[in-house]
């Protein structure tokens, strides 16, 4: 028995599942989950010694690659002078800084620990600075597992939102209306029905975790307008997209350039470099409702860890102009040579990009909803998937995820995934007839 085995087995007796997270489970691609054991660079290695170029990167994360050495040593100094001391450290003032300077949106932090704490924070301050109940989200847009963002969409436009979990109450979902995404009437009709009720609408800055649809043009600014017209909050979940599609996230590539801004933005991944740290953020005004400031409760006893925060502040300080450059070259050329592999072994698809983000559905016609991206084949992907894995190449175990790609990910790496598409694409193309 391999040693991944073992440990799936292993793991089955004392983890639900065997895993901490269910997309790992490789529920929907079938087959044994690779136990990593240790990542360099744009490489990962697994508990029975084989390598793969990794195009996870812990779901965003490791945005410099696995081990950069400058975080490995931010990471060591403070490892080397204690790991937490439930009190301020120099390192909180130091990564709010950062964010603040790069993101003109944001006058004001608070770190948390996942960004499932931050969306569910800033809906919370939403709420207590509005005085209003009701959030409005999009279906397929996640962020992350809190009760009352775990709703699916009901029968009609603002009809009562339904638990998307056993265990989140009818009560909690009916104050989460629940609207298609990029349904500009929508979006207008629920605010002409409940508008004074909406405290905030929440959204991906471009949904990524449905695969990547991005916001049709003028999307966002209306969520933006609309917010503002009626006196409700829009939150920016950046999660995925902060500090990854360039220095200052989907708000410097869009709202910046635009003329909007949102009232709360949230963060996660890339902003701990591969540590659990994460943060919202906005305008004094509104930040200043947070407890010890204001009256809205929020607290952690890891906020802020400085390990944590040396690692996300490393990995930002490294985030330079360059870095972008590499990674969106990087992107697009492995979009494309998937794409043009697609295209030989004769498999419809949709290269859909969202900046350095991309994914692939398996449709004739692009992705703008939830309800399309259902639509699409899913038995081509797990064939893909399987192929890819046993020539070096980890993929992301779901054709619902965004693919991530590193500053680390150099030619030779591409390379290797060029080099297994052929293969895949034509092991793809048998499954889906
Ligand atoms: C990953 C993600 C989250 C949840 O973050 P966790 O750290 O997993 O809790 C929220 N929103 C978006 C857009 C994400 O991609």
């Amino acid at each position: 028995m391999t040693d991944n085995l073992e440990f799936f087995e292993r793991a089955a007796h004392v983890t639900p599942g065997g895993v901490n997270s269910p997309v790992r489970a490789f529920g929907s691609v079938g087959g044994t989950p690779r136990f990593m054991v240790s990542g360099n660079g744009p490489y990962v290695t697994d508990a029975d010694g084989n390598t793969y170029v990794d195009l996870v990167g812990s779901w965003g994360p490791m945005i410099l690659g696995h081990r950069h050495p400058a975080v490995i040593a931010a990471v060591e100094d403070q490892l080397a002078n204690g790991m937490s001391f439930g009190a301020p450290h120099p390192n909180e003032v130091l990564l709010a800084e950062e964010i603040v300077r790069r993101v003109d949106a944001v006058d004001e932090v608070r770190l948390v620990s996942s960004g499932t704490e931050a969306t569910m924070s800033a809906i919370r301050l939403a709420r207590g600075f509005t005085g209003r109940n009701k959030i409005v989200k999009f279906d397929g847009c996640y962020h992350g597992h809190s009760d009352s963002l775990l709703v699916a969409a009901g029968s009609g436009v603002a009809t009562l939102g339904l638990p998307d979990s056993p265990g989140v109450t009818p009560g909690t979902a009916a104050d989460t209306i629940t609207i298609p995404y990029n349904d500009t009437q929508a979006l207008t009709q629920v605010f002409a029905q409940v508008g004074d009720e909406i405290a905030a609408v929440i959204t991906e800055a471009s949904a990524a975790n449905m695969g990547v649809v991005p916001p049709a043009p003028g999307f966002n600014k209306l969520i933006a307008d609309t917010c503002h017209k009626h006196g409700a909050l829009m939150i920016l979940d950046e999660v995925m997209t902060g500090f990854r599609v360039g220095p200052a996230g989907w708000y410097g590539l869009e709202a910046k350039p635009e003329g909007w801004a949102p009232d709360l933005i949230a963060f996660g991944k890339v902003v701990g470099g591969g540590l659990p740290v994460a943060a919202f953020g906005g305008r004094t005004e509104v930040m200043d409702q947070l407890a010890p400031a204001g009256p809205v409760y929020q607290a952690g006893t890891l906020s802020g860890n400085p390990v944590a925060t040396a690692s996300g502040l490393a990995t930002l300080t490294y985030c330079t102009d360059e870095v972008y450059d590499t990674l969106n070259r990087q992107s697009r050329a492995i979009a494309e040579a998937v794409s043009a592999e697609f295209d030989k072994a004769g498999i419809a698809h949709q290269t859909q990009v969202a900046g350095n983000l991309f994914s692939f559905f398996f449709t004739e016609t692009p992705v703008t909803n939830f309800t399309e991206a259902k639509r699409q084949a899913t038995e081509p992907y797990g064939a893909f998937f399987h192929s890819m894995l046993d020539q070096g190449v980890s993929l992301p175990p779901s054709v619902f995820e965004s693919w991530f790609v590193s500053a680390a990910h150099d030619d030779s790496a591409l390379n290797k995934v060029i080099e297994a598409l052929p293969t895949a694409s034509q092991a793809a193309a048998q499954a889906s007839q």
